[in-house]
């Protein structure tokens, strides 16, 4: 089964025309061999057309022909090979013509439903939740014009929506006319990459492109990159997911560190430098001409390591009564 022979549904516009042109013929020439034939027995024969063995014969022979011819542009092409045994089985078990016509009418109708209801590759969300609610016309026993006319009609809605461009790919698939063509413009709209993509999209185009090259029936093609997409779509969840909890713990983290800096900034704000003069204990300006007065030794035994904190004095007055003291109680070796 490759794309070559088997003619899928969902069919093109263009597709539909050629169906119903050949239908068309088909029928009228059916109806005058028909019309012919017994035209020819009420001539020839005594018995009557509905009663004469030999023209019923070829009469049944006229309708095989015409129900079995298997030739592209049939709507017939497109029905699973079990509609043509049946049709064969009745034929050979001698069944009426009604039976036959019968079994040929509800398989029409099928192939009507298949056409009008088959989700294709490109098919916009609003075109899927038509052909879903024509599907329910067709099980509800909904008139063909009636489902008809609600399909045109939808479809009118939708192309007014829809932007020049995809107009203009519409009116492109619509005018595909041999399942190549219409396998060709699937492929472009299915495998064609964007700057978008993500290294996802490109894996599964390549993918996808391979299926096309292997020529798979466009039904599997179909049935695979759904799966695809929602198999995507479920790794783009969790990887949402993953970049929430992400984001989440990078703020907990970052609103820690900010906390943690204020407290920092508060403790400096707080620190107060207390004259290390004896009995002094006076606060030391943090500006002004008095401020960093501190014990040039202990600064140095600071840089060095040998001292936690600086020693500083309040004013140059507690700085010159106090030095020797301090020198005495720390810097006496
Ligand atoms: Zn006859
Ligand atoms: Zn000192
Ligand atoms: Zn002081």
């Amino acid at each position: 089964m490759t794309a070559d022979t088997q003619p899928t549904y969902p069919l093109t516009k263009a597709q539909v025309d050629e169906i119903a042109l050949v239908h068309e013929a088909d029928t009228s020439e059916l109806e005058g061999r028909l019309k012919e034939l017994s035209e020819t027995c009420q001539s020839t024969c005594a018995t009557g057309f509905s009663k004469c063995a030999t023209h019923q014969n070829e009469m049944r022979k006229l309708y095989q022909d015409a129900y079995t011819a298997a030739s592209p542009g049939r709507w017939t092409s497109y029905r699973p090979a079990e509609y043509n045994n049946d049709l064969k089985k009745m034929f050979d078990a001698q069944a009426t013509i009604e039976k036959i016509n019968d079994r040929a009418r509800r398989e029409k109708m099928q192939h009507i439903k298949d056409s009008q209801c088959t989700f294709g590759l490109s098919d916009h969300a609003t075109v899927k939740n038509t052909k879903i609610r024509a599907a329910e016309l067709h099980g509800s026993g909904t008139s063909s014009a009636d489902i008809d006319s609600y399909i045109i009609e939808e479809s009118e809605k939708l192309l007014s929506t829809l932007t020049p461009e995809q107009q203009e790919f519409q009116a492109e698939y619509d005018k595909s006319k041999s399942e190549a063509e219409k396998y060709a413009y699937l492929r472009t709209i299915a495998c064609a990459t964007k700057p978008t993509d993500t290294p996802r999209d490109v894996e599964l185009k390549l993918k996808w492109t391979k299926l096309f090259d292997n020529k798979a029936p466009y039904n599997d093609i179909l049935s695979v990159m759904e799966k695809d997409i929602a198999d995507a779509k479920s790794n783009a969840l969790i990887l949402e997911n993953r970049l929430a909890d992400l984001r989440n713990a990078q703020a907990a983290n970052n609103k820690a560190k900010a906390a943690k800096e204020e407290s920092k900034r508060k403790q400096a704000r707080d620190a107060i430098r207390r004259c290390c003069s004896e009995g002094c204990g006076s606060v030391c300006e943090l500006n002004g001409p008095n401020a960093d007065l501190g014990c040039e030794r202990c600064f140095g035994m600071k840089e060095e390591g040998a001292l936690q904190n600086y020693s500083w004095f309040c004013s140059p007055e507690c700085a010159k009564t106090n030095a020797g003291s301090h020198n005495a109680r720390f810097h006496s070796t």
